[in-house]
């Protein structure tokens, strides 16, 4: 065994990472705060473009960390920068002497409440993308019942200078598309339609997705933000926004609004930011050493960053993202612990 490597985040990030780094032959204690493994993927049903159910992502991800250290429903307490290692405080009563420390703290969905004109939580027919994806997962929800017409809306909560985001979230164009066909399979006689900016939509094979969505499904794109919802007297809701390609207002009754609801900087995250004192971007994102050259160590020594604790990111390039700060981690404890002899000796001394 080499040093001791603390993982914080059990999200697809922290996970890959983790099974990296134990690969490489480091001992790995990962940490989770919630009770379960797997982060936002565990509540996905199936992953865009191929449909691949996310649970077979997650089993593979999870099968990949066996024999990792992993403690569920564990948040950092305090930790101290060390001469070279860092002495962190679990909250579960361990502490742990560690030579690297890797941020995988992951996103959080915007709050879509806030965007109080959209009517979440406020008309029973308006939901967002997390709360579809459940009912795909589940096969249940009461604000779905037939719906005849469905409207999907973009950038909820992102590029959006109100809601206090200028950036572009990256996976919900996707989502949104991946989301209108399985509804177009599962209500074949419904009118769906998609609100859009613009469609970012940059991996290999989306654009033939988008393609499918209006060919083969019928799925309706329309150029234009969603600005204002309410409900009709008998329990449609009502849509307004402007048709930028026809330069005129539009109003649509639906019996379905989906918000596309965007990535934020994780709450949990910020929390370890401020004990490590961790420097983050305008945005809330943690800022890295260099965008090209370092994009997975933070400007601390011996702490390194993976995922979407920099930045919104699709899984795949999660997945990359958290294969590169393993070897950033590698590289970085290969340099200040060149002598092979002394490490093996300090980590019988910790262990
Ligand atoms: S991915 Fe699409 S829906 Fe999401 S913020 Fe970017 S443009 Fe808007």
């Amino acid at each position: 065994m080499k040093n001791n490597i603390l993982i914080i985040g059990g999200g697809p990030a922290g996970l890959e990472a983790s099974a990296q780094l134990q690969r490489m032959g480091y001992n790995v204690i990962l940490i989770e705060k919630s009770p379960k493994l797997g982060g936002h993927l565990a509540k996905w049903d199936r992953l865009f473009p191929d449909s691949v159910p996310a649970d077979e992502v997650l089993g593979g991800l999870l099968r990949g960390t066996e024999g990792v250290k992993c403690f569920t429903d564990t948040d950092v307490r305090a930790i101290n920068r060390l001469d070279k290692s860092y002495n962190v405080r679990l909250t579960n009563g361990i502490t742990v002497l560690s030579d690297a420390v890797l941020v995988a703290s992951g996103f959080d969905l915007f709050d879509a409440v806030k965007k109080e004109e959209y009517g979440y939580g406020i008309y029973d027919q308006v939901m967002t993308n997390a709360d579809l994806e459940a009912y795909f997962k589940t096969g249940s929800d009461r604000r779905i019942e037939n719906p005849g017409k469905i409207g999907f809306a973009h950038c909820v909560g992102s590029r959006d200078e109100k809601a206090g985001c200028r950036s572009c979230s990256k996976v919900c164009c996707a989502t949104a598309v991946k989301q209108a066909i399985e509804m177009k399979q599962a209500f074949p006689k419904a009118e769906v339609y998609c609100f859009y900016m613009d469609l970012r939509l940059f991996g290999r094979h989306y654009e033939d997705i988008y393609l499918k969505a209006q060919k083969e499904y019928g799925v309706r794109f329309i150029r234009g933000r969603v600005a204002e919802v309410s409900e009709n007297y008998d329990g449609t809701l009502l849509v307004k926004a402007e048709d930028t390609v026809a330069g005129k207002p539009l109003k649509v009754t639906l019996d379905l609004l989906v918000l596309m609801a965007g990535m934020r900087p994780s709450a949990a995250g910020k929390v370890i930011g401020d004990l490590l004192e961790m420097p983050a971007e305008e945005d809330g994102y943690f800022a890295v050493r260099s965008g090209i050259a370092a994009g997975q160590r933070s400007p601390i020594p011996g702490i390194f960053l993976a995922g979407a604790a920099t930045g919104p990111k699709t899984l795949p390039e999660t997945l990359a993202d958290a294969r590169a700060a393993a070897m950033e981690v590698d590289r970085y404890l290969t340099e200040i612990f060149p002598d092979a002899k002394n490490y093996k000796q300090l980590v019988k001394e910790r262990w």
